[in-house]
């Protein structure tokens, strides 16, 4: 069996807690991966030391030759791909197909932020003086905490940590307990594209422990977080004081908005994909679907014969749709708000309970769930379930569909379904999310254009994209006189 350790200053260590966590199969808990030695303060301290000492020397390394380990690592991931794919489908319970197509996002952020690296220009402006030369560079902070969930344990931290090092950050990666094999390869893979000792750690351990001893060392300038609302808030008021920059990417509550016009199998469809792929265990997985009441029954009526056709199985068996939860807390919080919403009067149409026979007894499986006539006010409306369960939320017209669909504290990513042109930009308008889609499902987003939310689900600077850097530079304006000359009269 496997034992999973933190890598501190260039190699794996064990940890002397003495606390260990299992990595456990969720779609067949007798498969035992291995065993996580979870780090103490103290080697959570010893990592931000590392990464520290590691930063003077990565900072003056220039940013294209730091873009060459980038552009390695990228290329180790081409070649271990399945291997990568194959970790996430056993430890996270995605399928294969899911699996790859993470593996491929991450692969292709690298590869952008390698591209990144020969592009990290400033500014020149010209100044109001004669003979004077003005112009920006972008440095690095110093020692960058890169915090990541279970859900996408490879794209989430392949797009932290390579934005992060091309702009001359060393780094700690803290990810979720229960992915630690993905995060290991992860690891593994940029250790062997070169990096220099120091320059990325990684810290295997408690978010309440590791986590907290890595955000409060005075060292660590940045963090950049995605997970729950809850904590990351919590991050953001905890290292506030210190001035530490902040960029947190959290919950959801993603809704569609079907309007009476709409292409209805293309709605239904998109939605099905958004609400119960990856066993909606995506922060952009569709949760609310706002339809309009004329065109409602005949939805309703389509999703559940959809809902219902979704096979569930081992992600690694090529005809599984949908895999199981993560582990036996996420399997109870989606059974809980299941039992909540038929408690707050919505209509349960199909699932809502755990799913059993043909294989499945081992593992943390849920039934793909619709609930009708849920209303703004109930909880599953407006909390973050972050499993297989969709609410269907019946509007008078638009105005009413978009008073529902922004009626949520979240802001992460949302989609219409109209083939009117008016109403499509209207509801680009009037949307309150931070990515919008339309006639597509909620989900999905592409390595070189920006991720992020609004309202309680982002704070900070979007991750990806043309923007991938900005939240990893501090950006230094530099005044040039080369008049030779004491400067006369008064510049403000
Ligand atoms: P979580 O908030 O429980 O944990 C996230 C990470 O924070 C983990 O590594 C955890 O160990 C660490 N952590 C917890 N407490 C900490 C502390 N006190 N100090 C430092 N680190 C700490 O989230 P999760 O359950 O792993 O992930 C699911 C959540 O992530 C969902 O809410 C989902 O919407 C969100 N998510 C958001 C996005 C996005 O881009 N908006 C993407 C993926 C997931």
């Amino acid at each position: 069996m496997t034992t999973f350790r933190s890598f501190i200053n260039g190699s794996f260590v064990d940890s002397a807690s003495g606390k260990t966590a299992p990595n456990i199969n969720p779609a067949n808990t007798t498969d035992v991966i291995g065993t996580i030695e979870l780090a103490s303060r103290e080697e959570a301290r010893r990592a931000v030391e590392s990464a520290y000492d590691a930063f003077r020397g990565w900072k003056a390394t220039p940013a294209p030759a730091r873009g060459k380990f980038i552009g390695r690592a990228a290329r180790l991931m081409e070649d271990r791909k399945e291997e990568l794919s194959a970790a996430i489908t056993r430890e996270e319970g995605k399928t294969i197909g899911e699996a790859r197509g993470e593996v491929q996002r991450a692969i292709n952020v690298v590869e952008f932020c390698a591209g990144e690296s020969r592009r990290m220009n400033g500014e020149t402006i010209p100044s109001e003086l004669p003979a004077n030369f003005a112009y920006t560079i972008k440095e690095p902070h110093g020692v960058v905490a890169c915090i990541t969930p279970w859900n996408f344990p490879i794209a989430i931290p392949a797009w932290k940590l390579a934005p992060a090092l091309v702009a001359g950050n060393t780094v700690v990666f803290k990810p979720a307990t229960l992915t630690p094999l993905t995060a290991t390869l992860l690891t593994e893979i940029f250790n062997e594209a070169g990096l220099p000792a120091g320059v990325l750690n990684l810290v295997l351990g408690s978010g309440s422990e590791a986590g907290d001893e890595i955000v409060s060392h005075p060292a660590v300038k940045a963090i950049s977080f995605t997970g729950s609302t809850e904590t990351g808030l919590k991050l953001y008021t905890q290292v506030a004081p210190r001035g530490v920059k902040v960029q947190a990417e959290m919950g959801g509550k993603n809704p569609v908005v079907v309007l009476e016009d709409c292409d209805m199998a293309l709605a239904v469809e998109s939605t099905a994909q958004g609400a119960f792929g990856s066993t909606g265990q995506r922060c952009t997985a569709t949760s609310r679907a706002v339809v309009i009441n004329s065109i409602a029954d005949e939805f309703v009526e389509k999703i559940v014969t959809r809902a219902k056709s979704f096979r569930l199985g081992a992600g690694d068996d090529s005809k599984t749709d949908i895999g199981p939860s993560v582990d036996e807390g996420q399997l109870n919080t989606v059974l809980k708000y299941i039992d909540v919403g038929r408690e707050d009067g919505a209509e349960l149409l199909c699932g809502g309970k755990k799913a059993e026979g043909d294989g499945l007894d081992n593992g943390f499986f849920v039934e793909p769930t619709v609930f009708d006539r849920v209303t703004r006010d109930m909880r599953i409306a407006r909390e973050e379930i972050f499993g297989p369960v969709l609410a269907v939320m019946r509007a008078r017209d638009f105005d009413e569909a978009m008073l529902i669909a922004n009626d949520s504290e979240y802001g992460l990513s949302s989609s219409v379904f109209t083939n009117d042109a008016n109403s499509m930009y209207r509801f680009i308008d009037e949307i309150e999310s931070g990515m919008t889609h339309v006639n597509s499902p909620t989900t999905g987003g592409e390595a070189h254009i920006p991720f992020g939310g609004v309202k309680n689900t982002g704070l900070g600077a979007r991750e990806q994209g043309s923007t991938s850097l900005d939240f990893y530079t501090e950006l230094k304006v530099v005044y040039v006189d080369y008049t030779g000359r004491k400067r006369e009269g008064n510049l403000y």
